[in-house]
């Protein structure tokens, strides 16, 4: 069985845990590290688990709100991260200083076995220096995590064909976006080819990836001031022919249900 929670989402702090059950064997690997060591510990207690029971970090790129509190809690927990050989690097170049024993060098479609969980990362267009997402599975569904990127490559699409659920980056709305008091350099960053997804560009990704076994999607990284869940609903609804009921949108502190892919 492959479930997956997210813990938080946004600008102030990511973190999501998968979980597979293969037998007796639970396998939990934590996505991002955004939210501090108490922080994590409380969601984590509300999500039925502790720290103790993580078994693994994946950092999908350096920016804070993914990486901020990695150093804290791998050391406090001697668990093994992973993340690219760029993202490592560019945090080293900020002086996060992991330990290099527990670092685990990600590559692009290069399956990591993690216990009873496949985690294929896979690169993607973000202004950082070697960010992935990855593709979740237990070897039986699976599950597609897309946060922060810009645009939607044809490697993306590849990638993420056949799950069984996402969790998919609807960043902003662009008339929100455009309207905002930010200033036109944040707008044209946000916006461009390496920022994030509008929920025009979610929406259409999602339509593409719809057959007829994808039925959990989960939006995520919505920007608090230049979005709505809404509107996020509404559109993701349509793009899928499915009711606003079906879908869940993940909130900055309290991130969204357990979710298992079927
Ligand atoms: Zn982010
Ligand atoms: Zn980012």
């Amino acid at each position: 069985m492959l479930r997956f929670k997210n813990l938080g989402s946004g600008s102030t702090g990511n973190a999501s845990v998968v979980e597979a059950q293969c037998g007796l064997q639970s396998t939990r690997m934590l996505i991002d590290c955004g939210l501090g060591l108490k922080e994590l510990e409380r969601r984590l207690i509300q999500a039925d688990l502790c720290l103790e029971n993580l078994d693994a970090i994946f950092i999908t790129h350096e920016h804070v709100d993914h990486v901020g509190h990695t150093k804290r809690v791998a050391s406090s927990l001697g668990i093994p991260v992973w993340m690219s050989q760029g993202t490592w690097l560019a945090c080293n170049g900020l002086d996060w200083g992991f330990s290099d024993s527990q670092i685990n060098v990600a590559k692009d479609t290069q399956v990591i076995g993690l216990g009873a969980l496949q985690v294929t990362p896979f690169t993607v267009p973000h202004d950082a220096r070697e960010p992935l997402q990855v593709r979740i599975s237990d070897g039986s569904v699976s599950l597609g995590v897309l946060t922060d990127l810009g645009h939607v490559s044809t490697h993306v699409v590849q990638q993420l064909k056949g799950c069984n659920a996402l969790m998919l980056e609807t960043n902003h709305d662009s008339e929100l976006l455009q309207a905002s008091s930010y200033p036109q350099f944040l707008k044209d960053r946000i916006s461009g080819p390496f920022g994030h997804l509008s929920n025009t560009a979610a929406c259409k990704l999602a339509n593409e990836l719809n057959h007829s076994s994808l039925n959990k999607v989960l939006a995520a990284h919505l920007s608090e001031r230049n979005n709505r869940p809404d509107i996020v609903l509404n559109c993701l609804s349509q793009a899928l022919g499915c009711q606003e009921n079906d879908l869940l949108v993940a909130a900055p502190d309290t991130g969204s249900p357990w979710i298992t892919v079927l």
